[in-house]
C-alpha cells in the first residue's frame, strides 16, 4: 500500500494526491481548448447581467495556467494560474469575493489586474463536480472595486449558474460517451462495425484522390481457439484474451492506421497506405509471432493465435464491402491451410472452393459406387509382440481402380450430409469384415472406428451403432471409437457428450486421437469416460532427438496410468522410437515400422501368421537396440 502510494506520488511529480485527482476530473470532460459554445456563453452573460459585472468567465484551473470556456468582456483566452482569483476560489466551497483587489497582497502579481484598465472586483464561485472536485470557477469582475460585493440574491444566483456549468459540462460528457459507445466495442475500446466501415470508407476515398502508388490493406483477423477458450476456461478467460489481442492491435497499428473488432473473435486491421504485398505479409508474420506469445490468466495458459487474410485497394476490389469479403475469404483460406497463418487474397480462390465442393461430389460417386472401404492398420503389443486389435481407415478407389488414402476427401468427414453417409458404409464394411474374420476362427483383437463430430452429434449414432454390432453377432467389447478432442468443444457438445456415455456404458471403449495436438489436458479430460489415449504422431517422430519429446511423452503415460487409461503410441517408424517408448512403459504400439493399413484379408492373415513375424522383428529391434541403448546410458 506504502510503496503503491509512493510510485504514485513520484509518478506525479511530487503533486498532491488530490490535486492529482482534481486535474483527472478536470481531464474528464475533455472540454479544455474546445471552441466556445453557446450553452456555456449563456451562462456567463447571465452571470454578468445579474451582478451588473461588465466582465464574466468560466475558467478552468488546469496543471500552470487558467483556461476559459467562455469570456464575457475579457479577449484573454487563457492566463497563468498562480495568484489568480481562481486558483484562490477553488480553494473553498462558497462563493471567494475580492472587493478591492489592489488592496490585496495575495493577487499581487495577478496578470488581470497588471491590464490596462486592471481588474479590482472579483467574485467567483467554484464548479464543483458531482465527485466533490473544484475545477474551476464561474466569475464576474469589476474594473471597480466594490465596496459591498454582491448582495443576497447575485450570490444565490451566481452559486446556481456555477452548478449549471458542472451540469453542461456532464451532459456534454454523456453525449460525447454515448458518441464514443455507437463507434466502439465497450469489452476492447477498439472502434466497431460502423467505426471500421467509416475509416475504410475515408480510406479508399483519399486513396482514390491521389496517385496509384498507394494501397489500401484490409486485414482479416480471426483467433483459431477462441470457442475452445470459452468452453474451457470460461468466459472470463475469453473476454480476458479478446483484451490482451485487442492491446497487441493497438501496439501494433502505426499513426493513421486502425484496429477494430467487428464482434466475436473477429478483427480488422484498415492500412492505408501499404506499398508492396511482401512488406505487407512480413508486418502480418510479425503481428502472429506477437499472438504467438502465451498469455497466462488466471493460472491458465490461452491460445492467442490467429489466421489472417488480407485484401488490398485497389488490386482485389475497389469498394469497402467487397475487399471486407474478400479479406475475410483469404482469412478462411489461411484457417483451411493449417491456421497460424497469413493467406493474402488470389482471385483464384472462388475457384478453390469449387474444387472442394468438386471433392464433396467425388464422395458422393463414390459413396453410391461402393469405392469406399476400410483398410485395418493393426496395433501391436510391446510386450507381447502380439497383435491386440487394428484401426480401421478409410479408402477410396478411383476411377483407375487406385487405392488412395482420405486426404483429399478430409471435408467430407465434417460435411453433415457425406459424415453421416461415409460412417455408415464404413460401418457396413467393417461389420461384413469382421463376420468373415469370426467365421474363419481369425482373433482379430479390436476394431478401432474413427468417428466425426457429425456422426457423434446424431442423437441416434450409439444406439444405431449397438444395433449393427447386433445384427452381426458381434460384442460390442471388440470395438473402438476414437475421436478427436476437438468434438468436446465444438458445437452440439452436450449432445456428443451424451453418445459418448451411452457408447461407454454399452461397453464400447473411447479412445481419444492425435492426443497432444490440441489444447486440452488430460486433467481436463478427466470428466469423459475415455479408456485409451493415443499420443499423436508429431510426439513420436523425434523421440530420438528430442529429449523434451521424451518427458512429455514419459509423463503423459504416468499420468494416463493414474487416470486408469490405455496408451497408444501412433507413427512409429523406427525401431529406435520403439526401443524408447517400450523404455518409458509404453505398451501399444501402431505405425509404419510394425505394418501399414491393409485390406482385410490381409489383416486376417497378418493375424493368423504376423505374430510370429512380428514378434522377430520385435525381438531383433530388443537385441539391436537394447545394447545400444545400455550403451548409451
Ligand atoms: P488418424 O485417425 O490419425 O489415422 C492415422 C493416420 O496415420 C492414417 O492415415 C495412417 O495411415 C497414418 N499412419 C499410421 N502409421 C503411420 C506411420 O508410422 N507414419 C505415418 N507417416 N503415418 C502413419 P490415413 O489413413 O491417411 O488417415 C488420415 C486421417 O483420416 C485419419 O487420421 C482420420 O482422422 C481420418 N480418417 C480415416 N478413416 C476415417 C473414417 O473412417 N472416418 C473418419 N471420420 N475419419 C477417418
Ligand atoms: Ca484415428
Ligand atoms: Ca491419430
Amino acid at each position: 500500500m506504502h510503496i503503491l502510494h509512493g510510485a504514485y506520488q513520484a509518478a506525479i511529480g511530487g503533486m498532491g494526491l488530490d490535486e492529482a485527482e482534481r486535474l483527472a476530473a478536470l481531464r474528464n470532460y475533455q472540454v479544455l481548448d474546445t471552441v466556445a459554445e453557446l450553452s456555456f456563453d449563456r451562462i456567463t452573460r447571465a452571470a454578468a447581467d445579474v451582478c451588473g459585472a461588465p466582465m464574466a468567465l468560466i475558467s478552468l484551473v488546469d496543471e500552470h495556467r487558467l483556461w476559459f470556456k467562455s469570456n464575457i468582456g475579457v479577449a484573454l483566452k487563457k492566463t497563468i494560474r498562480s495568484n489568480s482569483f481562481c486558483a484562490q476560489a477553488i480553494r473553498q466551497d462558497g462563493l471567494l469575493i475580492v472587493p478591492d483587489a489592489s488592496a490585496d497582497p495575495r493577487f499581487a502579481d495577478n496578470p488581470l489586474l497588471m491590464q490596462p484598465s486592471g481588474v479590482r472586483f472579483y467574485a467567483g464561485a467554484p464548479l464543483i463536480t458531482p465527485g466533490g472536485h473544484r475545477i474551476g470557477t464561474l466569475c464576474v469582475l469589476d474594473r471597480k472595486a466594490r465596496a459591498n460585493g454582491l448582495n443576497a440574491m447575485q450570490s444565490g444566483v451566481m452559486q446556481t449558474l456555477s452548478a449549471q456549468v458542472v451540469a453542461e459540462l456532464e451532459l456534454g460528457r454523456t453525449a460525447a460517451r454515448i458518441a464514443w459507445l455507437m463507434r466502439h466495442d465497450t469489452l476492447t475500446e477498439l472502434p466497431n462495425r460502423l467505426m471500421c466501415q467509416e475509416r475504410l470508407t475515408q480510406a479508399l476515398a483519399a486513396a482514390t484522390s491521389r496517385s496509384n502508388a498507394y494501397h489500401v490493406g484490409v486485414v482479416s483477423l480471426d483467433l483459431d481457439h477462441f470457442k475452445r477458450v470459452n468452453d474451457v476456461f470460461g468466459h472470463d478467460a475469453g473476454d480476458a484474451l479478446l483484451q490482451r489481442v485487442a492491446a497487441i492491435l493497438a501496439g501494433f497499428i502505426r499513426p493513421g492506421e486502425t484496429a477494430a473488432r467487428l464482434g466475436g473473435d473477429e478483427f480488422i486491421l484498415i492500412l492505408p497506405d501499404c506499398h508492396t504485398n511482401t512488406a505487407l505479409q512480413h508486418r502480418m508474420d510479425d503481428l502472429l509471432e506477437r499472438l504467438r506469445q502465451p498469455y497466462l490468466f488466471d493460472g491458465n495458459v490461452l491460445d492467442g493465435r490467429a489466421s489472417i487474410g488480407i485484401a488490398t485497394f485497389p488490386r482485389h476490389c475497389r469498394d469497402a464491402g467487397g475487399l471486407l469479403k474478400k479479406a475475410a475469404t483469404a482469412m478462411y483460406r489461411a484457417k483451411s491451410a493449417g491456421r497460424d497463418s497469413v493467406s493474402i487474397y488470389r482471385h483464384d480462390f472462388g475457384a478453390d472452393f469449387e474444387r472442394r465442393v468438386g471433392a464433396l461430389n467425388a464422395v458422393h460417386i463414390a459413396l453410391r459406387r461402393g469405392d469406399i472401404f476400410p483398410y485395418y492398420q493393426p496395433q501391436f503389443s510391446l510386450r507381447t509382440g502380439e497383435i491386440v486389435g487394428c484401426e480401421a481407415l478409410l479408402r477410396l478407389r478411383d476411377s483407375a481402380g487406385k487405392v488412395h488414402p482420405p486426404k483429399e476427401i478430409e471435408d467430407a468427414f465434417e460435411d453433415r450430409d457425406l459424415g453421416i453417409g461415409i460412417g455408415a458404409i464404413m460401418l457396413t464394411h467393417i461389420v461384413r469384415d469382421i463376420r468373415g474374420w469370426l467365421a474363419a476362427g481369425i482373433n482379430y483383437g479390436h476394431v478401432s472406428i474413427n468417428a466425426s463430430a457429425v456422426e457423434l452429434r446424431r442423437v441416434d449414432y450409439a444406439e444405431s451403432l449397438f444395433k449393427t454390432l447386433a445384427q452381426g453377432g458381434i460384442s460390442p467389447s471388440r470395438v473402438h471409437v476414437e475421436l478427436t478432442e476437438s468434438v468436446f468443444f465444438g458445437h452440439g457438445y452436450e449432445k456428443i457428450e451424451a453418445t459418448i456415455r451411452a457408447l461407454s456404458a454399452g461397453g464400447i471403449k473411447i479412445a481419444l486421437d492425435d492426443f497432444g495436438t490440441g489444447f486440452a489436458t488430460l486433467v481436463h479430460l478427466k470428466k469423459f469416460p475415455i479408456d485409451i489415449i493415443k499420443i499423436d504422431r508429431s510426439f513420436i517422430e523425434n523421440l530420438q532427438t528430442n529429449s523434451f519429446d521424451v518427458a512429455i511423452v514419459t509423463a503423459v503415460i504416468k499420468l494416463a496410468n493414474n487416470l486408469g487409461m490405455q496408451i497408444i503410441a501412433e507413427g512409429v517408424e523406427t525401431a529406435a522410437q520403439a526401443e524408447i517408448l517400450r523404455s518409458i512403459g509404453c505398451d501399444i504400439v501402431q505405425g509404419y515400422y510394425f505394418a501399414r493399413a491393409m485390406t482385410a484379408e490381409k489383416y486376417a492373415a497378418t493375424c493368423q501368421l504376423g505374430t510370429t513375424a512380428s514378434m522377430e522383428r520385435l525381438t531383433t529391434a530388443e537385441f539391436q537396440l537394447g545394447a545400444a541403448f545400455a550403451n548409451a546410458h
